[in-house]
Order: C-alpha cells, then structure tokens, then sequence
C-alpha cells in the first residue's frame, strides 16, 4: 500500500502536468480545493471514488496514482523529509516541523534531508555503545528469568512450522529447513560473499536468503542460521528501533530455530522419559536432535522449569574463565559488576565450568557437586574449542534435583566461596610474599569487548594465575 505523503505527490505531480489549478480540479471532482490540498500534503485520505474521479480529470490510470514511487527526485525529498521530521529523535528537539514550499530550492531541500539522514544515524550508533549493549543484555535476561526462560507464543509457531513440513522427530533435516523457507515464499541461496558484519540476509524484494556456504563445518549452525532468518520473517520483526528491541529479536530467533531444531512436544517427551529412568544427560538430548552441546544445554533451560519442574543454571564460560552467557533460576549466584551485568566476568576458579579445563579427558562430560553461599548444586560440564579457544559449556540444577541425572554419582566436590574475594580472586598470601614486586609480565589485550577480566597489580593481568606460573616454573627450572 502506497503511503499517504507518496500518494499525495504523484495526484500534485499529475494535476499540475494536466495544467489545472487545486480548485479547478476539486471543481470538477467536486470537492474543494482546500480539501484536495489536504489530500496532497498527505494529511487526508482520498476515497477509491475521489481518486477515480481525479484520474479520469488528469488524464491517468488509478493504478498510476497508487504507484508506490515518488514521482519525482523532489518529491521523494519532500517525502522523506516529512517522515525523518516525524522521528522519535527529531521530535525529542522539540523543533518546529517544516513544511517545503514549492519555492524552496532543491538544495535546501538536499541540505535538510541530508542533515536529518545524520542524525538518525549518529542516533543508531549512540544506542549500540558497550555500556547501553550490556545494559539492555542484562534487562533482557532478568526479564527472560521471570519467565523460566520459556516462550510460549514462539513454541506454537514453531511447532507449526515444523508439523507442516511434514517433520515428526529426530534431526530436523536441511531439506525441511529449505521446504519451511518455500512456503514463506523464499529460497535458500548459499553464497560465499556474504558482508562480513551479517549472518544472512534477506532479499524480501526477490524472496532470498542468502546463507554463508553450506561447506562449512557444522550443519546444525547452518540449520539454525538458515531458520534464524525464517523467524524473522514468521515473527514479523520490523527495523528495531532500540537496543533492547535488537537483542529481543535475537532472542526471539535464536529460540524459535532451537524450538524447531527440538520441537517442544517431542523434546518435553525425549526429557521426561529420561527423568523417570533417572538418567537425563544433555549429551543424549543433544545426539538425539542432532544439535550442538550449547543448543541442546540452552534449550534443556526452555524446559526445564516450565515442563520438568526444576530451576537450572546454565554457563557458557572461555578458558580465561570469563562467562560470556549465563542464566540461572536457581539462585546461583552467577559473577557480576556492579551494574548488574555478567558477560565477561570471572567465573569461580572451583566451578565445574573452570574445573573441567584441567581434566585430560575431555570427550565426556564432567561432573561436580559443588557447595557455594546459596547452596549446593550438580553440574555437568562439557569443553570444546573454537577456533584456537577452548570453552565449557555448563548445565546444572540444585542439590535435591541432581538425582534425576546421570552423573549424580559423581565423588568429585568443591566449596566455593565466591563472590568472597578471599575464595580465589585473591592470591594466596604465601605466594604473594613470595613473588609482589619480583616480576613483571606483559598482559594480553582482551579480545572482546565486553570486559577486561581480572585487575591485579598490572592491568588485565591475574596475579593468582600469574604467581602460580612463576611459582611452578622456578620450581621446575631448579630441579
Ligand atoms: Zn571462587
């Protein structure tokens, strides 16, 4: 549908090359010439009748008046710069609207526009600095907390899309990825040059979307992408126009592919039957649905609380210790700053999440009961690597839960006393008599962006860590 400033030009355009005056052409339409004005300026709405009228007066078809174009370089200046005065930022200014007269000149016009254009665009950038990036982050996961981290609305689509392309269970295969993107009327295109800022993107013109190759290694991630860009078709998503909204609608994609990937019916049954056999692993969630640890660890939290009737944690932490996604309902007290916020912050040494780094084998999960301030909890920790680094991706529940899985038999414990400094932030006293002022190491700028990790005596440098170092190779090198 054609918008109202547009439809309004092209019936200026058309009157004034017929060479009719407002009120010789409302004449003959029989309306007046202040009315038509309106309708020009884009603040009234012409009937289909009227509009008929004005047509068959002007000498063009209906079709040629709703055409969505400006009929003119002028016009679609005048057109934008009615709807970039219409702007949330350019109405915060509390300056006057301007309405362009036909005696303005072209580059006035231009130098408006052009203006308007920046602002809006140093607005954008403004709202995606790291503090407003990780205080909308953490605004999101509270409020995903007082919902179980479940979605209700996005499981019933996704269920759908997924029942009408004929898929039951198991692995959720490319062909039905490609099927669920046809009946929305696009097709998958697997490209190579793909902008390095996107993960796909979406001709909504041609009906395309276009994928990164699908040679890469992974085909779950591919999957998930390909469906990521579905959902924000399914989902309706328009330009965001905040932060908070960009990464709602992360949120929303991510968990409507994880919801086709394990659909809910058939994930909520795979779990149950686990539960009463005692024997849930998210390893055998994640080989039945075909699905990366993350994703099944990550949707066992969509689940968990809302199907299953337990509270989780979930840590997805680097091998710097740094958590870099974390959710909890059971009063784990995950690390933060003093914002609230947790990405980037260092994770207990004596979690399992770190814990695991140290084990040699890394195939299967680990296991850890783990006594902390807010109770005792389970966990199951699984490490892998991407690119050069390794992280751990953990799951865990509450003491009283951990009966329901596998692993609950597990000897290996920990206490923690974090957020205590004194549990593991600090340096232990002996070494630091030993090693204060002895050394000096060169710290390793931080590569994300969220936070730098530990503040020791150098910046950016972990004196537990580095004095364990020191203290380990000075015993070695003088054996
Ligand atoms: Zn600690």
């Amino acid at each position: 549908m054609t918008d109202l400033a547009t439809l309004g030009q092209r019936i200026r355009h058309f009157r004034t090359e017929a060479g009719l005056t407002l009120d010789q052409l409302g004449a003959t339409v029989g309306i007046a010439g202040s009315q038509l004005s309106l309708m020009e300026n884009g603040r009234r709405e012409p009937r289909l009748s009227l509009l008929q009228g004005i047509a068959s007066t002007v000498g063009v078809e209906v079709s040629q008046l709703l055409d969505s174009d400006p009929p003119t370089a002028r016009a679609a200046l005048e057109i934008e710069l009615d709807r970039l005065q219409k702007s949330a930022v350019y109405q915060g200014l509390g300056l006057p609207v301007l309405r362009p007269t036909r005696t303005m000149p072209e580059e006035t016009l231009e130098s408006l526009v052009g203006l308007h254009r920046e602002l809006a665009r140093r607005a954008r950038e403004a709202i995606a600095t790291p503090e407003e990036a990780r205080r909308a982050n953490t605004e999101l996961r509270h409020s995903m907390r007082t919902q179980d981290n479940y979605m209700p609305e996005i499981e019933e689509l996704a269920e759908e899309a997924v029942r009408a392309v004929g898929h039951s269970t198991g692995a959720l295969t490319h062909r039905s990825v490609g099927l669920m993107a046809e009946r929305l009327g696009f097709e998958l295109i697997y490209v190579n040059d793909l902008p390095h800022s996107t993960r796909s993107v979406t001709d909504l013109e041609n009906g395309r979307i276009y994928l990164p190759p699908a040679s890469i290694p992974g085909g779950h991630g591919l999957r998930s992408m390909a469906l990521q860009a579905i959902a924000h078709r399914m989902l309706d998503h328009q330009e965001p126009e905040s932060y908070v909204e960009f990464l709602r609608q992360r949120l929303e994609i991510n968990y409507f592919a994880a919801a086709c990937l394990m659909p809910l019916a058939q994930s909520v049954e795979f779990l149950s039957g686990a539960k009463n056999d005692r024997n849930l692993a998210i390893e055998d969630f994640r080989d039945a649905f075909g699905v990366t640890h993350e994703a099944a660890a990550l949707r066992f939290t969509n689940l968990a609380t809302s199907h299953l009737g337990m509270p989780v944690h979930f840590m997805r932490v680097g091998e710097d210790g740094a958590l870099y996604k974390g959710y909890e309902n059971d009063g784990l007290q995950l690390p933060t700053d003093v914002t609230g916020s947790i990405e980037g912050q260092p994770v207990c040494r004596h979690w399992s999440a770190r814990e695991a780094f140290g084990r040699q084998n890394r195939t299967t999960e680990f296991y850890q009961y783990t006594d902390t301030p807010t109770g005792t909890y389970w966990c199951s920790t699984q490490t892998g690597t991407a690119g050069n680094e390794q992280f751990s991706i953990t799951f865990g529940v509450p003491f009283a839960d951990a009966k329901w899985f596998r692993g609950r038999d597990t000897t290996n414990r920990a206490q923690s006393r974090c957020p205590d400094e004194s549990c593991c932030r600090r340096p232990d006293d002996e070494l630091s008599t030993r090693w204060a002022h002895k050394a000096w190491p060169s710290a390793r700028l931080h590569a994300h962006i969220l936070s730098p990790l530990p503040s020791g005596t150098f910046p950016g440098v972990d004196d537990t860590e580095l004095y364990a170092f020191l203290d380990a190779h000075s015993a070695k090198e003088s054996e």
